[in-house]
């Protein structure tokens, strides 16, 4: 048998999230974010539960490849467009739309001299200055683009810095929205602004939103709201097998740099699971895991290929115990991502992103 780590991506997760999100913001076309590989899920994983989405938007021209070979026909967005003239290629080949954020790219789409019919989504800056145009260049771009016979239409484009939480004592959204309504009230095309935490806090409606964290169960404005208030399921869990037990006496140490030492006697567990699988080396002592469905705590520090666990407690742990690094277990017990980001000083979005290659991927009904 191959080493026990597997990464198992819950089908019936993932569409159940999708169908919250669309009963939250019902007038809106729900375009799933599948950057990133699917944020680590791996797009061919999720495309079956995500097929009745209105879109997919992603960064990568050959992930998108990817979504047209599976059989997708409908919109595709590219979210940071372009990143040569040559794209525009591929664009028009596998009939993908864009956005546009910068002159340069503007530039790269007025030169294109063959025929096209171009899908465009225009990027404001509102506030988050990292990328799209000024409120002061906007409506000349608009103006530029408008002119242009190869662009089909223009979707005005905003992305928040703030939805998940407050700014300056206000709520995160409003400086932003304002902006952006101001700067385009006058210019006919549709909206695409609100991302995760825009669609559940503020129930943000727009034309097309972009939906991405929320689809892999993990909630945007973790510890103010978990994932059981969203009404969010886990889609994936990392899953391994206890490979060794160590009983051990008081004034025992753990592990590399021997970071743990015990007061008392302790079991611990050996998992099969490192920062080679993707399991974050930062993460500390006291950080979540459950065996056997039992929750208990990592201790001291984790290896390429291993950690260790606290297994004092769980007197039916043995070689070959199931151990869930974040997930659910087989007798049903959830341990959200959130917890074991927030314990690791990072968040969900990170975590699943992080699992790596030799992670065997296996789908669940
Ligand atoms: C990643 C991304 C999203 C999705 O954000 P979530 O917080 O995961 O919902 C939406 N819009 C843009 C431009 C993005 O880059």
């Amino acid at each position: 048998m191959s080493r026990p780590i597997t990464a198992i991506i819950h089908h019936e997760a993932l569409a159940h999230n999708l169908a919250m999100v669309r009963s939250t913001v019902e007038n809106s076309q729900v375009f799933a974010v599948v950057k990133a590989n699917a944020y680590g899920h791996r797009i061919e994983n999720v495309y079956n539960a995500f097929k009745t989405a209105d879109g997919f938007a992603l960064l990568d021209i050959a992930e998108a490849k990817k979504l047209r070979a599976l059989g997708w026909e409908g919109p595709i967005i590219l979210l940071e467009g372009i990143f040569s003239p040559q794209d525009l290629f591929d664009c028009t080949q596998y009939n993908l739309s864009f956005a546009i954020h910068n002159e340069t790219q503007v530039k790269w789409v007025q030169q294109h001299q063959y025929p096209a019919q171009f899908d465009v989504f225009l990027k404001m800056n509102s506030g988050m200055n990292r990328l799209g145009f000024k409120p002061s260049e906007y409506v000349s771009t608009w103006n530029q683009l408008h002119l242009n016979p190869a662009i089909k239409s223009i979707t005005h484009m905003m992305h928040f810095s703030d939805a998940d939480g407050e700014r300056l004592g206000k709520p995160g959204i409003h400086y932003q929205l304002e902006t952006f309504e101001e700067t385009v009230k006058d210019l006919p095309g549709k909206r695409s602004i609100s991302n995760s935490a825009a669609i559940l806090r503020y129930k943000l409606h727009s034309d097309y939103v972009r939906s991405g964290i929320v689809l892999y169960g993990s909630s945007p404005d973790y510890p103010t709201h978990t994932i059981h208030d969203w009404n969010l399921k886990p889609t994936m869990t990392l899953k391994s097998e206890l490979i060794a037990i160590q009983d051990l006496q008081d004034h025992e140490t753990i592990g590399y740099g021997s970071t743990f030492t015990t007061e008392a006697p302790m079991k611990i567990g050996i998992v099969a699971c490192g920062y080679a699988d993707g399991y974050q080396r930062v993460s500390p002592t006291g950080t979540p895991v459950l065996v056997n469905g039992v929750r208990t705590r990592l201790i001291g520090r984790v290896s390429m290929d291993m950690l260790a666990v606290d297994v004092t407690h769980i007197s039916d742990a043995q070689v070959g115990s199931e151990v869930v690094l974040w997930g659910k277990s087989s007798s049903g017990t959830i341990l959200p991502i959130d917890e074991v980001a927030s314990a690791s000083g990072t968040v969900g979005y990170e975590l699943m992103c992080a699992v790596t290659s030799r992670v065997t991927f296996l789908n669940q009904p």
